[in-house]
């Protein structure tokens, strides 16, 4: 806009000089007697062309100034605004990265029973040890956005999906941008679920494989598709989660992290000889010692992550293909094989993912995500 606007002051200009070149010529041509009264009327004319050449010039300068200072504060206001006071406030007294400064606030102190930090100082998320609003304030302001991942392939489908996302609509992630990956071979079947504003579904067509153990297996190759296509595009999280479940309670922002991991619920008080590792040494899954026994009902994280650990399971798994064999929980003794070498940033307690059969609930202080009942053999395929 500006350099039009210069193009138009020049032209104007310079029709301008070429006028004044002809009306000064003019009168000496015509009038030879009255020769010095001419000459003072000319050098008169000439003065206030150049005056007003000057004044013009003057007056274009002075408003390219008056452009420039209202372009200079505009772009002066928009950085204020963008830099709120809370943002300084917290820059100045907390640093960076902004995920730990509200986890500095946890309340590692509120659940005595149960472990509420790991070895390597991630948060364990138990009821009472975060304030919910807080973490809610910081996602929203932070405008942090949610990609969930889900997989209803044959039977699961008609089974599972509809109670999955009309639970996850009342408790999952409310107050942020959220969309619903679907995965399914038949997307014909789809439920109709009312979303809610902000909140979005897609559905994404793909094969049947013939095992169940494959359909859950090469979920990780389909995932690291979606995250390459889409997702990085357009959100800040990727959460991945198993169809046979149903939201109880609220899993909020709280739950957000750079790698997330679900503790088990039947193993989260276990001993580790308990633990159900890959002892297989032939497979890639393998594992001697761990931390904990992770859940792969439930992943996520910042899509990087996520994308890093959804190729590194998906070769593993075609290695172990490559050779044979086959992991004793496949997908999941690959996660935990993952995550014992690439510690979680974030856990969840087992309130994120219980199973209602189990009796023992002194430690389970709210419910937000049960296990649906499983039906094996008239479910699976393969
Ligand atoms: N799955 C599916 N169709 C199948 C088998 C599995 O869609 O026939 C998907 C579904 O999302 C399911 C996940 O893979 O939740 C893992 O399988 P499943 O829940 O049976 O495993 P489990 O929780 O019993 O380990
Ligand atoms: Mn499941």
């Amino acid at each position: 806009m500006s350099s039009s606007r210069c193009k138009s002051t020049q032209s104007t200009q310079s029709t301008q000089s070429t006028q004044s070149t002809q009306s000064t010529h003019r009168p000496a041509a015509t009038f030879t007697s009255c020769k010095s009264l001419c000459a003072v009327k000319i050098m008169k004319r000439t003065f206030l062309t150049v005056g007003s050449g000057l004044k013009e010039r003057s007056i274009a300068i002075i408003s390219c100034l008056i452009l420039l200072v209202v372009i200079l504060t505009c772009l002066y206001l928009r950085i204020l605004m963008n830099i709120s006071p809370v943002d300084y406030l917290l820059a100045a007294t907390e640093g960076s990265p902004r995920q730990s400064i509200t986890d500095d606030r946890l309340n590692f102190g509120a659940r005595p029973q149960v472990q509420t930090r790991t070895l390597w100082e991630a948060p364990i998320i138990w009821e009472g040890t975060f304030d919910a609003d807080l973490y809610d304030r910081t996602h929203i302001r932070n405008q942090s956005s949610v990609a969930l991942t889900v997989f209803a392939v044959g039977r699961y489908l008609d089974a599972y999906l509809k109670t999955f996302l009309t639970s996850a609509e009342k408790h999952f992630m409310s107050g942020l941008r959220v969309t619903y990956y679907v995965f399914t071979d038949l997307p014909d079947r789809m439920p109709v679920v009312e979303l809610a504003p902000r909140r979005s579904l897609k559905v994404i067509q793909v094969a049947k494989h013939s095992r169940w153990q494959d359909i859950s297996m090469m979920r990780m190759d389909a995932i690291s598709k979606v995250i390459d296509a889409e997702i990085r595009h357009h959100f800040t999280y990727v959460f991945c989660f198993d169809v046979d479940q149903e939201f109880t309670g609220r899993f909020g922002s709280e739950a957000l992290g750079d790698s997330v991991a679900q503790l088990h619920a039947w193993y989260y008080n276990r001993p580790q000889s308990a633990f159900t590792y890959d002892r297989n040494p032939e497979s890639e899954a393998f594992m001697d010692a761990g931390d904990y026994y992770y859940h792969a009902a439930i992943f996520g994280g910042v899509w990087e992550k996520v994308k890093d650990l959804a190729d590194h399971c998906f070769l593993k798994i075609m290695e172990d293909k490559l050779n044979n064999v086959e992991a004793l929980w496949h997908d999941e003794s690959h996660l935990n094989k993952y995550f014992w070498l690439h510690k979680p940033s974030r856990l969840l307690s087992p309130e994120y993912c219980w199973d209602p059969h189990i009796q023992d609930k002194r430690d389970i202080n709210v419910t937000r995500l049960m296990w649906a009942e499983k039906h094996y053999d008239s479910l699976r395929t393969g």
